[in-house]
């Protein structure tokens, strides 16, 4: 299921209402639906996609076969004992998710509106205000959808709330900026200098987000650069070195190091898709050494 996402009406995979790894405090960390890029270490894969999917964890299923009874194309088929998803028959309708008994079937996103999203966040306010903490957007990709997160942002500012935008800042600019207007700090990816790299790895072009980075500076300095530590792939030195780098010229301050998390593995199968990368390790010590790398003038964190 496919649908336009514009203005009062935003495409959200969840709200955790206790996050404390989204920035400072106790926060509210909405997750925006549709990302434009596809990085091989991506630990929500179910937040690529624009739309609504079915998310299918098969070690849940009991067997006791509602959803088949359910669905109007026929998606669920059991053979010999073993339940059988059709993927390709599944027109989103959601209809097997709100009777499977197990929690093996659940939808990926549901729409909101600008109300329900804000009076939702504003409910947690007491803990925003004696934490020190705020609200959080995150995806996917905010960009994604930035006419409704511009509006969400402005809303919880005229309430008072702290706001933080993660972003891999890869959008158009006017949208980054339109945001910008709104929000009080980014978190801001940086993933892989090396354009080829960039491209092999996430299927973009490096020099996008850049160039947005550069603009976004220009209006504020309330930016964390963030780094992926995925083991051979952006844990390098080179690539690590070229963060610290491109931080200390626009004056930023803040790095952090986000270690690669394996566990995502069962989302891609809820998807009916592969993990790319599997599990990988890195060399002892390696990821605090990169951090000891840090030229002076900037503080490192390792998330
Ligand atoms: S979401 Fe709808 S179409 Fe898809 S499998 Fe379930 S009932 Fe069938
Ligand atoms: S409704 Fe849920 S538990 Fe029952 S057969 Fe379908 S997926 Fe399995």
């Amino acid at each position: 299921m496919k649908a336009p996402i514009i203005g009062d009406t935003g495409l959200i995979m969840d709200i955790d209402h206790f996050a404390v790894h989204d920035g400072p405090g106790i926060r509210a960390c909405v997750y925006f639906k549709g990302c434009p890029l596809s990085c091989a270490w991506c630990h929500s894969p179910e937040s690529q996609s624009s739309g609504v999917e079915l998310l299918y964890a098969a070690n849940r299923c009991q067997g006791c076969k509602a959803c088949a009874s359910l669905c109007p194309v026929g998606a669920h088929q059991f053979a010999a004992g073993s339940h059988l998803f059709n993927r390709e028959k599944c027109v989103a309708c959601g209809e097997c998710s709100k009777r499977c008994p197990s929690g093996a079937l659940s939808m990926s996103a549901r729409f909101v509106s600008l109300d329900e999203v804000v009076g939702e966040l504003e409910e947690d306010m007491i803990f925003y205000r004696n934490s020190g903490g705020g609200v959080t957007l995150s995806g996917g990709e905010v960009l994604s959808q930035a006419p409704f997160a511009a509006k969400v942002l402005e809303r919880l500012k005229t309430s008072g709330v702290h706001t933080i935008v993660e972003t891999s800042g890869y959008g158009r600019l006017e949208d980054l900026l339109k945001i910008a207007a709104h929000a009080d700090m980014f978190y801001y990816d940086f993933k892989l200098g090396n354009e080829d790299e960039f491209r092999l790895h996430t299927g973009g072009r490096a020099d996008l987000p850049l160039g947005n980075l550069r603009a976004l500076r220009n209006v504020t300095d309330a930016i964390t650069l963030r780094v992926p530590l995925v083991p051979g792939i952006t844990d390098t030195l080179s690539n690590v070195m070229a963060a610290y780098s491109l931080a200390l010229s626009l004056d930023l301050r803040h790095v952090h190091l986000l270690p690669y998390n394996a566990s995502a593995s069962a989302k891609y199968e809820w998807i009916g898709k592969a993990f790319p990368l599997g599990e990988l390790t890195p060399e002892p010590g390696a990821w605090e050494r990169l951090k000891d790398a840090a030229p002076e003038g900037l503080e490192v964190l390792i998330q």
